[in-house]
């Protein structure tokens, strides 16, 4: 079983790149160049360079002794949180802008929802001295103030998107369209493993650092490179991706990605793709997709910002056809509640993303011996509001 990119761009029945004409000449100078350059070794070297020096690289496999004797499994936490800007995403924009310099490019431009994306690109093109714009939700724009002024205090421009219901959607929609208008000097980061192809396997490559070192490390402290499961949260599916990617064909590895089932899978609100999705195209591939009788886009509801998204990248949607990949679901409350025992238990806030993936420890029968791997996409800080709102602590 091939679970990784075919020639065509497909994993599996899911991926390709169903984009307007207009778009051809960007992606197809991304699918002609993207793999001759980051496979480059002065590429890897650059790369691995800012990874280490600037993102803090390797981060942490940290052997969670209490959670581990609560679940009766020996639980370790990959430390995502502790990059630098303070989740997974980092790794991405870093790999982003480095193309996007040997593909000649002078601007950036990006999509973001609860603005963490928008953060880690603003981020990377004040370290390259490259003119950033960041399109953005106007209702986002009003819900995340924190990043914006993060995102302007690092030099960038946020527009707001003003079409549909002013979220990531339709921020999504103005980048594509600035993209069609810029398609010479102009590069799109988009934040996860979406969009045409090459963007799902492009991200994913960025991303699998993170298995990379789970290896490594699993085998200086275990002496031995496979865990018997790896946990990750889905929005997108990024950082479960890159959690994934070194671990795909070792079928002995128990891989299991969290949805966010929101009130409930039953409760019309939630974002659990899996679970309630169809086969469609969403931002230029064909994946899983929450749609109405007649296609229409579902809005998804998460009390995550991170997983407030009604697909998951094409990977992912043949991981599950396929049954490699494992989807549970954790709701709102229980996400929350794993957020403050995983604060309580080892002194580290989640972001309310990852406390999804925590949340499902409780729904898995453990072995003792089992060692499992917790991917801890990102840290707590920007969800102190939502912590607070929620109060049950
Ligand atoms: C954005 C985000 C996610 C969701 O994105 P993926 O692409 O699914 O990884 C998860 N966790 C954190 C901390 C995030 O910021």
């Amino acid at each position: 079983m091939n679970y990784h990119v075919d020639e065509r761009g497909y994993f599996g029945n899911f991926g390709g790149a169903y984009i307007p004409e207009m778009l051809y000449p960007n992606i197809e100078e991304l699918w002609e160049n993207y793999l001759s350059i980051i496979q480059h070794d002065s590429f890897q070297q650059e790369f691995h360079q800012l990874l280490r020096d600037y993102v803090g690289r390797p981060t942490p496999l940290y052997f969670a002794a209490r959670l581990s004797e609560q679940y009766r499994a020996k639980i370790y936490l990959k430390r995502e949180d502790l990059c630098h800007t303070g989740a997974h995403k980092i790794n991405n924009t870093i790999g982003q802008i480095l193309l996007a310099k040997r593909l000649g490019k002078q601007k950036v431009i990006a999509e973001t929802g609860a603005g963490q994306h928008g953060v880690a690109t603003a981020t990377v093109c004040a370290l390259m001295g490259m003119e950033c714009i960041v399109y953005m939700g106007q209702l986002d724009m009003e819900r995340q103030r924190p990043n914006v002024e993060r995102m302007r205090i690092l030099g960038t421009k946020v527009v707001p998107a003003t079409s549909g219901n002013m979220t990531l959607k339709d921020a999504t929609n103005e980048a594509m369209r600035h993209w069609i208008n810029h398609p010479t000097d102009t590069h799109y980061i988009i934040g996860s493993v979406v969009g045409p192809h090459p963007y799902p396997d492009m991200v994913a490559r960025f991303q699998s650092v993170i298995s990379e070192e789970m290896k490594k490390q699993l085998n200086e402290i275990e002496g031995n490179p496979y865990p018997d499961y790896v946990l990750a949260c889905v929005g997108g599916g990024s950082n479960a991706a890159g959690a994934f990617y070194h671990f795909l064909n070792d079928e002995h590895v128990n891989l299991i990605g969290i949805e966010a089932a929101g009130h409930g899978l039953t409760s019309g609100e939630s974002a659990a793709t899996t679970v309630l999705g169809k086969p469609g195209v969403l931002h230029g591939s064909k994946t899983l997709l929450m749609q109405t009788e007649d296609g229409q886009v579902e809005e998804p509801y998460s009390i995550s910002a991170g997983l407030d998204y009604p697909g998951i990248g094409p990977q992912h949607a043949h991981l599950f056809e396929t049954g490699r990949v494992q989807f549970l679901s954790a709701t709102d409350d229980e996400a929350m509640q794993a957020g403050i025992e995983l604060s309580r238990t080892e002194g580290v806030i989640p972001a309310i993303e990852t406390a999804h993936a925590i949340a499902v420890l409780s729904k898995i029968e453990f072995n003792p011996d089992d060692v499992v791997v917790v991917n801890l996409s990102g840290r707590g800080d920007k969800d102190l509001e939502t912590y607070i709102r929620w109060g049950k602590y």
